[in-house]
């Protein structure tokens, strides 16, 4: 499929994360309007409470839009999400009837500011990148022992905190946390030494359900997709995740990008999951192409610095799609909410720079990397800005979405202090 032209002339560079094609979903305020809905169009983003309060758009008899997230736009089910994309690129295409009453109602991208674009209702995390499961097995239990039995039959995730979810560019304080070294017999309270990035895809829920679901319906219920960095504190991680897995390493943050991108603008680039080293189990077996060709990067620029590309991945290289992360999620009955949030798992490619964390990157500090201004890195450092970027290519014009960034602000002097 090629580009969709549109009468907003930025959207139509090759290169623009922002075509007429993706049509990705936000929200943002600027000094004149509280936080509201907006779609990203070129450089412009089209204020969505506006565009309802003239009639342009008009879904349902109740407004949507004059609120700051999009869940009440995914309430009202696939039917309507397919009834606005089709409404947006016709006020939208070259040659547009209605180009006049739009124009006014867009507003620069560089005067807005962009905030959480959902309410994330809970938050789950996977673990269903192969090459980061075995690259942390390794390090954490030898190579035997790298990939758990369970591994290439169900994909494990544990329970997150959606409170911890926060947009690009929200600053991370280090955390403090409890650690042991194998060199000392008791663990010491301190402030994070292995503070690390997890390069993640996040899919959102947009439609609820209630027991368990078919990979098939879990793939109809996802609304769309994110950027998702799961900010994680390795020696918190590595003293505290035997038996019931990661809990304060995962609490301090999760960062996603600023804009959903649609399942629906996604749709090209489908593709399938790798072989299967053992048949899946009926409930989680693949019915379709369900992952997505997406290019993503992961930027490290200290303080006052240039950035430097530290890992070049693909969200194809998972193991299992998010589909089947949501189908598994219901299996025991649990309901799902719209506003759901699935961190995929680290996404690592087989070769040393498309690994997606500095834990694998560094090898567990063994084979610090060199920043091209010379730094060394084995974790992050304070003052670090760490940013996720992605986009899939398309046939001149790319679905983009924006980035997922934030930086790394020293611990707290003392986080008891009264
Ligand atoms: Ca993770």
């Amino acid at each position: 499929m090629p580009l969709t032209p549109s009468w907003v002339a930025s959207a139509n560079a090759p290169d623009h994360p922002f075509p007429l094609n993706n049509l990705p979903y936000g929200v943002f305020s600027t000094s004149d309007t509280d936080p509201r809905c907006g779609v990203a169009i070129g450089e412009m983003i089209l204020d969505m409470a506006a565009a309802e309060e003239t009639g342009l758009i008009s879904l349902i008899d109740d407004p949507l839009f004059d609120v700051p997230y999009w869940n009440d736009l995914m309430e009202e089910g696939p039917a309507v999400w397919a009834a606005l994309r089709e409404r947006l690129t016709a006020l939208l295409a070259e040659g547009a009837a209605e180009r006049d009453k739009v124009e006014p109602l867009l507003v620069p991208m560089a005067d807005a500011e962009l905030h959480l674009p959902f309410v994330v209702s809970e938050y789950t995390d996977f673990y269903a990148g192969r090459h980061h499961a075995t690259n942390v097995g390794t390090m954490f239990r030898g190579p035997e022992n790298a990939l758990p039995p369970n591994w290439l039959h169900i994909p494990i995730g544990y329970n997150g905190r959606a409170s911890s979810v926060v947009v690009d560019g929200t600053p991370i304080r280090r955390p403090w946390g409890q650690l042991k070294s194998p060199q000392h017999d008791l663990p010491a309270f301190l402030p994070c030494r292995r503070f690390d990035l997890e390069l993640e895809m996040g899919a959102i829920v947009g439609t609820a359900s209630d027991g368990p679901i078919t990979v098939q319906e879990a793939d109809d219920n996802i609304f769309g997709y994110v950027l998702l960095n799961d900010w994680s504190a390795r020696d918190i991680q590595a003293w505290e995740y035997q038996p019931l897995g990661p809990f304060q390493a995962k609490a301090t943050a999760t960062s996603i990008s600023p804009w959903i991108v649609t399942k629906a603008a996604l749709d090209p680039f489908r593709c399938d999951t790798p072989e299967r080293e053992f048949e899946l189990l009926d409930h989680l077996k693949d019915c379709g192409p369900m992952l997505y060709d997406i290019d993503l990067t992961v930027t490290l620029a200290p303080e006052g610095k240039d950035p430097t590309t530290i890992a070049q991945t693909n969200y194809r290289e998972m193991y299992y799609s998010a589909a089947q992360q949501l189908a598994h999620h219901t299996t025991a009955g649990s309901p799902m909410n719209v506003g759901d949030l699935l961190g995929s798992g680290t996404i690592s490619g087989a070769e040393k720079h498309e690994r997606g964390s500095l834990l694998e990157l560094s090898w567990g500090g063994k084979e610090p990397i060199t920043l091209d201004t010379g730094e060394v890195r084995s974790f992050l450092e304070d003052g670090d800005t760490l940013t996720l970027g992605g986009h899939a290519q398309g046939d001149g014009y790319r679905i983009g979405f924006g980035q997922c960034g934030g930086q790394v602000l020293p611990a707290m002097e003392d986080p008891y202090k009264r």
